[in-house]
């Protein structure tokens, strides 16, 4: 049996420093792994000069490069602007469609969480994509009487998904050590060169990961909130 996994995450580069190093394992295990990203990361600059269709081509370009890297060769754009994702019905909607056209038996998306650790906010976008991803796994995605509209696009609910895994900065209570595939992880992180600059990049995510690791007694972990259903 064909097992999927999607991720749904709000900007380019979400995924790859939240996730990489997992999702390069679960390809290694045979998982099909597709990408649904809901915005191109149109604001991700300092320029506010910047064209933001352009700037989202940019980054839309990195992400699809970075995703080749873990071995996902399957990534849709929806259509948001950066900065101005809300949870709506629209995004509720959106999200639900690819949740019934993906059909996954793993969801991983963002911790809706507004402040996971005490040292920054969870971006406004992260945590309107984080909430609607989980609320779509207890109503549009599953149940045939919200959107019916989604019945005449031949996209019935879906019931299989038996987990969701939650990504964000804060160490959580599940872990996977992603020793044997970290530096796929950090190929894939530093193909999203417009969001590091001369940063060196390598050391701090080798210094997160491996405190991550050391809670848990491993070299190099992600870790996550795994929520397992119950139906
Ligand atoms: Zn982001």
């Amino acid at each position: 049996m064909e097992r999927r996994a999607l991720a749904i995450f709000a900007h380019p580069d979400d995924v790859d420093f939240g996730a990489a190093g997992t999702v390069a394992r679960w390809v290694d295990e045979g998982w099909n792994v597709r990408y649904v990203c809901v915005t191109r990361g149109q604001k991700g600059a300092w320029d506010a000069h910047m064209d933001v269709e352009e700037y989202g081509a940019l980054r839309e370009a990195e992400q699809r490069a970075a995703a080749k890297v873990v071995g996902v060769t399957d990534v849709t754009f929806l259509d948001w602007m950066d900065s101005e994702v809300f949870d709506s019905l629209d995004l509720r909607r959106a999200l639900a469609r690819e949740f019934r056209r993906h059909r996954p038996h793993r969801l991983l998306t963002m911790t809706p969480d507004p402040l996971p650790t005490d040292r920054f906010v969870n971006h406004p976008d992260h945590r309107a994509v984080g909430q609607a991803a989980l609320d779509i796994t207890m109503t549009g995605g599953t149940t045939a009487s919200i959107f019916p509209e989604l019945l005449d696009e031949n996209l019935p609910p879906w019931r299989e998904c038996a987990e969701t895994w939650l990504m964000g900065p804060a160490v959580k209570p599940r872990a996977v050590d992603i020793t044997a595939t970290i530096d796929r992880k950090l190929d894939a992180i530093r193909s999203h060169a417009s969001q590091i600059g001369d940063r060196d990049i390598d050391t701090m995510m080798r210094t997160r990961l491996r405190d991550a690791g050391r809670v848990f007694g491993l070299p190099y972990a992600e870790t996550f909130r795994v929520i397992t259903y119950r139906r």
